[in-house]
C-alpha cells in the first residue's frame, strides 16, 4: 500500500471511507428537472439593485455575528411566532448537520428516527455525528406508517425524528395529525425533538410553524433554497428558545456569509416575486401531474412539492433515453424497494415541462 494509503486508512474512519460521495449530475447542456431548483431567475431590474448592493458589501469585515437584520426580516416575513427567534444554516443542509452534533450523546448511541424513502442527509449526519439511524419504511401508497413510526419511537427513544413536510423523494404530505401523534409520543418519552423539514412549504402551503407553540419538542425548518434562491445556500429553523440557544452554540459562529446575508435580505424585501414565481410552479405542477396522468402505463403520486413523482414500467430505460434527449431527471428507483421504477421530476416553466413530456412519451413509444 502505498504511504497515502496507509496514512488515510489509519486516520480517517472506516465509515467515512466506506461511504460513497454524494453524487451530483453534470447538467451542462441539459434541461435540469433533478435537483428542486425554481427555473426563474430574479427579474431584470431587480437583479441590477441587488448587483448595487453587493458591491457595497464591505468583504474585509465578519459578518454581524448576531445576524439580526437577516434574522428580522425572516421572523418578519415568514410566519415564525411572537417570542420565537430562528438560527440560521448554511443551508438547511448544515442545520440538520448541527441538530446531530447538538444532540449525538457521548456516554451512549442516541438514535435518529425517519421514515424511509426521505431526504438522504438525515441518514449521512447521523452516521456522521456518530448516531444510530433507524429507518422506517413508508407504505406502499408512499404515506406514513403511523403504528410502525410509533413503536420505532418506543423502542428506540429517538432523540431526533425527522418528517420531511412533503417528504423528499415522494413528494406527499404526511397526515398532520399522524405528525401530531408522533411529537406527542416523542414528548411522553421525554427525550425526543420533532424536526418537521419544510423546504417545500412555498408549494406545499401547509407549515408547522405557527404550532411551535404548542409543543415543546417541535423543531422547523426551511430553506430558502427551492424558493428559487439555492445558490445563496441559507437555512433556518425556529424551536423555544432554550432549544435555540444550545443549538447556537454547535453552529460556527459565521456560518453564513456576508453575500448571502445581502442577497437574502433584498430577496425577502422582494419576497411578492418569489412568491408569485412559486405560485406559477404550483400551477404548473397541476398541469404537468394532468399531463402524465393521461400517459398509459404511468402511475403518478399526489405532490405538495416542485416536483413529481412518478412510477414508470421501465425506470432506467426510460431515464437513459431522457438523458439522450438531453432532459435530466432523477433516477429515485434503487432508493428505497417501494420505489422500485420510479422517476422524480422537478416541475419547472411551461416550456421545459412541455420539452419533458415530449422526450418522455418518445421514450415510453420507444
Ligand atoms: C433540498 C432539501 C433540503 C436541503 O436544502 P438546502 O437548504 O439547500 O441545504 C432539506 N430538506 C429537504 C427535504 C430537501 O429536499
Amino acid at each position: 500500500m502505498s504511504p497515502i494509503d496507509t496514512l488515510v486508512n489509519s486516520t480517517i474512519r472506516p465509515d467515512v471511507r466506506a461511504v460513497a460521495s454524494y453524487h451530483v449530475a453534470d447538467a451542462s447542456g441539459f434541461i435540469k428537472l433533478d435537483a428542486m431548483e425554481n427555473p426563474y431567475h430574479l427579474p431584470h431590474h431587480l437583479r441590477e439593485d441587488l448587483a448595487q448592493r453587493l458591491a457595497d458589501v464591505a468583504l474585509n469585515r465578519y459578518p454581524v455575528a448576531s445576524y439580526a437584520s437577516i434574522k428580522q426580516r425572516i421572523v418578519d416575513k415568514l410566519g415564525v411566532p411572537d417570542g420565537y427567534d430562528v438560527i440560521l444554516g448554511n443551508g438547511s443542509d448544515e442545520l440538520i448537520s448541527i441538530l446531530c452534533m447538538a444532540c449525538a450523546m457521548q456516554d451512549r448511541r442516541a438514535t435518529v428516527v425517519a421514515p424511509t424513502p426521505s431526504f438522504v442527509m438525515y441518514q449521512r449526519s447521523a452516521q456522521f455525528a456518530g448516531m444510530d439511524y433507524v429507518g422506517v419504511p413508508l407504505k406502499a401508497d408512499m404515506t406514513l406508517d403511523l403504528p410502525a413510526m410509533l413503536a420505532a419511537i418506543a423502542e428506540h427513544k429517538p432523540a431526533l425524528v425527522f418528517l420531511s413536510y412533503p417528504n423528499n423523494p415522494t413528494g406527499n404530505l404526511f397526515a398532520a395529525d399522524d405528525i401530531v401523534a408522533i411529537i406527542r409520543a416523542l414528548d411522553s418519552n421525554g427525550s425526543g425533538l420533532a424536526v418537521v423539514d419544510e423546504a417545500y412549504e412555498p408549494f406545499a402551503q401547509q407549515t408547522f410553524m405557527h404550532r411551535l407553540p404548542e409543543f415543546n419538542n417541535l423543531v422547523v425548518m426551511r430553506t430558502v433554497s427551492k424558493l428559487g434562491l439555492a445558490g445563496i445556500r441559507l437555512g433556518y429553523m425556529s424551536a423555544a428558545p432554550q432549544l435555540l440557544a444550545e443549538f447556537d452554540k454547535v453552529r460556527p459562529p459565521y456560518n453564513i456569509n456576508v453575500l448571502t446575508q445581502v442577497a437574502a435580505e433584498f430577496a425577502l424585501d422582494h419576497v411578492a416575486v418569489l412568491n408569485q414565481q412559486a405560485a406559477a410552479l404550483r400551477a404548473a405542477r397541476a398541469d404537468l401531474t394532468a399531463a402524465l396522468a393521461r400517459i398509459p402505463g404511468v402511475e403518478v403520486f399526489p405532490s405538495a412539492a416542485n416536483f413529481i413523482l412518478i412510477r414508470v414500467p421501465n425506470s432506467d430505460d426510460a431515464h437513459a433515453k431522457l438523458l439522450a434527449h438531453k432532459v435530466l431527471i432523477k433516477n429515485v428507483s434503487k432508493m428505497h424497494s417501494v420505489l422500485a421504477n420510479c422517476l422524480r421530476i422537478t416541475v419547472s416553466t411551461p416550456e421545459e415541462n412541455s420539452a419533458f413530456l415530449d422526450a418522455f412519451t418518445a421514450s415510453l413509444a420507444a
